[in-house]
């Protein structure tokens, strides 16, 4: 009988308390018994009350709750050996045989490693005199399965993270509210959107609201950008545009990887054109409020094919990561795609813009 443990690590999303939900609900429907971490890795290398068997019920209404309710955090303790030696304790005092992580690619990092650990650290725990062979001898691999939990939308490998589309709605709604006020005073907006370092959020902010310039960081703007989009700005305000909205990704750079702050902007479109304009920084509202209708499908179909995917496994299986591929929902190598993503983030670092965006096109 298998025991499989669901928790939530790094940024939290809109549909991670959805996912949670599903990974217990099917694990129990499977015959599974079902645990969460609470806290993230905090809660696996505190032990204890921090994981807890999670029943039917405990999960009940989740599916429209937003951010994550069984917590998450950022845990250095899980970074070092002598962390991850804790965690695998516990988990062995709770009789836990499978780990579903939903989080980022650093939390799908941590899992991975712990993975390819898991015998040495049951050979420490014995020679320290932690467990006695007998007690590891059923721990022999740990099954690890990942789901991508972020607003980011920055895991190669998957057309959609758990939370973008929730995130990218309250932008767009955010930007509604905006465009009223801007157009009354003829106003210009610009507007920064969260992604750390990926555009995606910013970039489809800009298509679905129709902004006259977007920053963002794996197409940074040519040499010239001021006068480019200060032109494109004056020729859509001569064609009887009264509102001007700029969409900045968070991370968004020039060519030289200089941060493009946006106050920046705010100059130029005061200064060059005599806009009168304001920043708004969306913030937070970005990741909180109740998960769209999609990222609720999207939590429920991965958080089931998840369990199906710890059931499936073999002691050979590679780790898989649930993705969503041209509208299937489909399991791909989890370490590879943590690869494709950090190879993203390299080509920006070395200003190969081509390669970044090649990237995130990237399966
Ligand atoms: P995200 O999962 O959103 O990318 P982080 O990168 O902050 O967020 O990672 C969340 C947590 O995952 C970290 O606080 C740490 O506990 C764990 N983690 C991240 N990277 C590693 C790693 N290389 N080795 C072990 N644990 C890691």
């Amino acid at each position: 009988r298998k025991r499989i443990a669901v928790m939530t690590s790094g940024g939290d999303s809109p549909g991670m308390s959805g996912t949670v939900r599903a990974v217990v609900r099917q694990s129990i429907a499977s015959g599974c018994t079902s645990y969460a971490v609470f806290e993230g890795y905090q809660g696996l290398v505190d032990g204890g009350e921090m994981i807890r068997e999670m029943k039917w019920e405990d999960v009940r209404g989740w599916l429209s709750e937003g951010g994550t309710l069984i917590g998450t955090a950022r845990c250095k303790a899980f970074m070092e050996r002598p962390g991850r030696l804790k965690a695998a304790n516990n988990m062995i005092v709770k009789g836990i045989n499978a780990l579903v992580i939903c989080g980022g690619d650093g939390s799908l990092t941590g899992a991975d490693k712990f993975r390819n650990e898991w015998p040495s650290l049951m050979e420490e725990l014995v020679s320290k005199g932690m467990r006695t062979e007998d007690d590891v001898k059923p721990y022999k691999h740990l099954n690890i399965v990942g789901l991508v939990g972020s607003i980011d939308n920055d895991l190669s490998s998957t057309d959609a993270t758990i939370g973008c589309y929730s995130s990218l709605q309250r932008i767009c709604q955010s930007i509604d509210f905006i465009d009223a006020t801007a157009f009354s005073h003829q106003r210009a907006f610009v507007i920064e959107v969260m992604g750390r370092h990926c555009g995606w959020l910013a970039l489809m902010a800009g298509v679905s609201c129709g902004a006259d310039f977007v920053f963002i960081p794996e197409n940074p703007p040519t040499e010239n950008w001021e006068e480019e989009m200060c032109n494109i700005i004056k020729r859509h305000r001569a064609m009887g545009k009264r509102k001007t909205i700029v969409i900045v990704a968070e991370g968004a750079h020039d060519r030289n990887l200089n941060h493009i702050h946006p106050k920046m902007v705010e100059e130029l479109l005061s200064t060059r054109i005599g806009l009168d304009t304001r920043i708004t920084t969306l913030g937070h509202v970005q990741r909180g409020g109740p998960p769209c209708a999609y990222d609720r499908m999207l939590a429920t179909l991965q958080g089931v094919e998840a369990v199906k995917a710890v059931l499936e496994a073999t002691p050979e299986t590679v780790s898989p990561v649930i993705c969503i591929v041209e509208n299937k929902i489909v399991r791909r190598e989890l370490v590879k795609a943590v690869q494709l993503t950090q190879e993203v983030a390299k080509a920006i670092e070395r200003k190969d813009f081509e390669a970044a965006m090649k990237g995130r096109d990237a399966e």
